[in-house]
């Protein structure tokens, strides 16, 4: 859950989570309709589903137990580099440790330099006899994530309260290196198209759109644009900015009263559903509503 989510949004989903699953077997034998409505507002539902894949992994091929080798825990769905050695730190307090952006930019400003000059697995290897003193690798790494997010942070590190400022490079130093890599994200255009039933209070989903990030969920129908021509043949309702996952979206939204929706398409109520609803689907609900 905290992948990409901060910690405060994350602690009500948790708590709800582990009220409903309090252990590996109840989440493996739970319905995946059932794990993604637990997780309904929190996007990125892809973890879900893997988190879910996961449960059932574990109970069956490996005695309920997460393996304590990275080859072998890369094999469970959506675990990469990143998770694989969190996990290995936080769940066996392995000595490893999970590089992620805020541990990044501390060691480069530790040293002064780029990050992208640096060959982080080989400076974590160098190092492994100072890093990795203590048994409880599990709090270090955390600590290491903490102290990138809350002190060493991104604009603005509170160098004057840190308490490694006399060996950091970055502080002591009068050259700073430039950061360059302050990730910009780019925002995309899109054009969203709403079939009505106004009388019942209805929209038309469907599962087939392109919207990579969202596959497998319901959405009216989304298509990329590339410039900003309104389109004539629907009716233009608003424009509006989103945040989805890690992108922005930029959307013109238009609309068509119908009876009549293609093979594809499902109705919806667009007040109560008791299917999984993505919250991005839900803000298209809102503004549809506001349509007199
Ligand atoms: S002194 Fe400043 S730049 Fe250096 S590690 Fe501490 S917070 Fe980061």
């Amino acid at each position: 859950m905290l992948q990409q989510t901060q910690v405060k949004t994350v602690i009500p989903y948790f708590k709800a989570f582990l009220l409903n699953f309090p252990t590996l077997k109840t989440l493996s034998l739970s319905s995946e309709t059932r794990v993604l409505k637990l997780w309904e507002g929190l996007g990125y539902y892809r973890r879900a589903r893997n988190l879910l894949a996961t449960s059932k992994i574990l109970i069956n091929e490996h005695n309920s137990k997460l393996p304590k080798d990275l080859i072998n825990i890369k094999k469970l769905p959506g675990i990469g580099d990143y998770t694989g050695n969190a996990l290995l730190a936080f769940i066996h307090d392995q000595p490893t440790i999970a590089i992620d952006g805020n541990v990044k930019r501390v060691f480069s400003r530790i040293l002064n330099k780029n990050e992208n000059k640096i060959n982080f697995a080989k400076l974590i290897d160098i190092n492994k006899k100072d890093l990795f003193k203590t048994k409880r690798n599990s709090d270090f790494v955390e600590a290491l994530m903490e102290f990138g997010a809350l002190i060493c942070k991104p604009k603005d590190p509170k160098c004057y309260n840190c308490s490694i400022k006399n060996m950091c490079k970055y502080f002591t130093s009068d050259k700073k290196f430039k950061q360059t890599n302050i990730l910009k994200i780019k925002i995309k255009n899109y054009n969203i198209f709403c079939y009505i039933d106004k009388i019942k209070n209805k929209i038309a989903l469907t599962k087939k759109h392109n919207l990579g990030f969202l596959d497998k969920f319901y959405l009216p129908s989304i298509k990329e644009t590339y410039n900003n021509k309104k389109i004539k043949s629907w009716n233009f309702h608003s424009n509006f900015k989103n945040s989805i996952s890690n992108k922005k979206l930029n959307i013109n939204l238009y609309y068509k009263f119908s009876l009549k929706i293609p093979l594809q398409y499902r109705w919806f109520s667009l007040k109560k559903n008791n299917e999984f609803i993505p919250s991005f689907t839900k803000k298209i609900f809102k503004q549809i509503l506001k349509i007199k």
